[in-house]
């Protein structure tokens, strides 16, 4: 057996199969790789979710944050998911949620309100919102095509 160098790296310690240099130039492709593909992904989400929201009339609505993603937009409040819809359509489901109290100690029920949308070249996207009572708007087109939900005056 016999120890090799590498033309490349004539500094690195002799070796049997892998020049130290060689493996060390490997590992820092892969990982430069995996970061660019990690901001192309990034970015990609981006750009989506601008599309999302203006293709819902809401341009320049802040990136998301929290749960929220570039498919899924939270509203303020019945009146906002209202405009959206009035603006696109859609559909309107609710469902009865635990959200935690401001304290995070306990939690609340709450009536979520979504609304999904099937927009061209994006497909589903759902905006979303809790039912507020003090808001009102039970005569809105949003809530109109609810009319047997059941509103948690929370
Ligand atoms: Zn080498």
């Amino acid at each position: 057996m016999r120890f090799q160098t590498c033309r490349r790296h004539p500094n690195a310690a002799p070796f049997m199969a892998t020049c130290s240099g060689c493996a060390q130039e490997l590992h820092d492709i892969e990982q430069a790789n995996r970061a660019r593909a990690a901001a192309n992904r990034a970015g990609a989400e981006a750009e989506l979710s601008t599309k999302v929201r203006t293709a819902l009339g809401l341009p320049g609505y802040p990136a998301p944050s929290g749960d929220e993603t570039a498919r899924r937009v939270s509203m303020w409040s019945q009146h906002e998911l209202n405009n959206v819809y009035e603006h696109v359509g859609g559909t309107v489901t609710t469902r009865t949620v635990q959200r935690p109290t401001h304290d995070g100690v306990s939690t609340r029920t709450v009536t979520e309100i979504t609304l999904t949308v099937d927009l061209p070249d994006i497909g589903a996207v759902e905006a979303v919102t809790d039912w507020d009572e003090e808001c009102g708007g039970r005569d809105l087109p949003l809530m109109q095509a609810i009319p047997d939900a059941e509103l948690i005056a929370a």
